[in-house]
């Protein structure tokens, strides 16, 4: 699953367990001594910081930075047992502007709780955008991101559509660098996960006859996650959603505003207490096609051909699906966007799932109508899935050659 909806349903509702930090954040192990050996690049938005109220931990753990030549010492919390709850980091960007005006500059500030006016666009009427993406610490101790200019364009599209003004794309990836440099302690060692970045646009003016917000907020915070998978992929079962549908067209399916996910609760939670791990949608037009799952999209695979529906306003469009379509190309793969029905999805020899979280998630099992049809063999992992996975993930966290030019390094 993307992560966005990872967090927000909690897919993993366990928090990582117990690790000083959080034992200490609950006030069970007294606070650490005042240590602060963080290193900032010098950089025009790095100049406001607020006071460094220090309530977090260092710990012996070294990891050597290339660049600087200096070690940044690791947060200290269990690093090998990183789940995909939200836990708070050092720092978060902030640029705002007004209406009818562009974004100029931002600055990084203690990570913290934001203050909005109760007749905030956002919280009113849903004036609002998120992202997601990812940073690789790799074995050298190089940063990785990957390609980060595509969530900036994506956000830019997004912005059109809701009304708000949004950060060029050298703006954006600008500040996720910062964010991330600002938070480098919290990036797993490499192999051990990776530092999600959740980027989000909002109206944060006051407003209460319907109307754009007056001001707007663009403020990323990061969180350390695991890998999804730990030991290996593992298929997810989904259940085709007959009754409720995710967009509709003219609608905002394809772009990434906050309204779209609290929509999808209900029927990924009547899923989840079926036993399922999400439901699959249709369209809402000819109820007959494929869409996507709650949030991420979906492939199917039939001997060398690999179909996903096609990008038409309704479905949100995955950097992960894009970059698929291309390494499956790369691999000699047949790749097809288009009309995907139900009836295909049934005969396929395998399914599989893609956002920025899981990466790839095959698919074990989907059910629809009360017919269940299993994929990819015993371990329910297709063949296809676990290579394009290792593919993918190998070149995100640098392991294999970017032949692409999608890793952004960031020292
Ligand atoms: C974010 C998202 C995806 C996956 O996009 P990625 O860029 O691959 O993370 C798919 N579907 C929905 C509805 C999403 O919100």
């Amino acid at each position: 699953m993307e992560s966005g909806a990872v967090f927000a349903a909690g897919l993993h509702p366990n928090p990582p367990p117990c690790s000083a930090h959080l034992l200490r954040r609950a006030k069970l192990l007294p606070p650490p001594p005042k240590l602060f050996s963080l290193q900032l690049p010098k950089q025009s938005h790095f100049a406001s910081f607020g006071n460094y109220n220090n309530n977090n931990n260092v710990t012996s753990l070294k990891v050597a930075s290339p660049a600087s030549n200096v070690a940044v010492e690791l947060a200290d919390i269990d690093w090998d047992n990183l789940g995909f709850g939200i836990m708070n980091t050092d720092y978060m960007y902030i640029m705002k502007c007004s209406h009818g005006e562009n974004f100029s500059k931002g600055e990084l500030q203690r990570f913290g709780n934001i203050e909005l006016s109760p007749s905030a666009g956002i919280l009113n009427y849903g004036q609002g955008l998120f992202e997601g993406l990812k940073a690789y610490r790799k074995h050298d101790g190089n940063i990785l991101l990957f390609r980060p200019e595509e969530n900036a364009q994506r956000l830019r599209m997004g912005a059109e559509r809701m009304c708000m003004p949004s950060p060029t794309v050298d703006q954006f990836v600008e500040a996720v660098k910062a964010t991330v440099l600002a938070n480098e302690r919290w990036i797993p060692p490499a192999g051990k996960g990776s530092l999600y970045i959740r980027p989000l646009l909002m109206g944060t003016g006051a407003v209460l006859g319907l109307a754009p917000a007056p001001e707007y907020t663009f403020l990323i915070y990061v969180s350390p996650v695991g890998n999804y998978f730990k030991e290996g992929l593992a298929p997810i079962n989904l259940i085709v959603e007959t009754e409720m549908h995710r967009a509709t067209p003219g609608g905002t399916g394809g772009v990434k505003t906050i309204g779209n996910y609290a929509a999808v609760l209900k029927a990924q939670g009547a899923a989840k207490a079926k036993g399922y791990s999400d439901v699959l949608y249709l369209d809402s037009v000819h109820k007959k096609y494929l869409e996507e799952v709650s949030s991420c999209n979906v492939f199917v695979v039939k001997g060398n051909v690999i179909s996903t529906p096609a990008i038409k306003g309704t479905i949100l469009p995955g950097i992960t699906r894009k970059s698929i379509l291309d390494v499956a190309l790369s691999q000699g793969f047949k790749v097809e966007e288009r009309l995907v029905s139900v009836e295909e999805l049934l005969d396929a020899d395998e399914v599989f799932c893609t956002g920025t979280a899981v990466v790839i998630s095959p698919v074990g099992s989907i059910t629809h109508l009360n017919k269940r049809v299993s994929y990819g063999g015993s371990d329910g992992v297709g063949r296809v899935s676990q290579q394009l996975y290792s593919a993918l993930t190998s070149l995100q966290m640098g392991l294999t050659e970017d032949k692409m030019g999608w890793i952004v390094e960031l020292k």
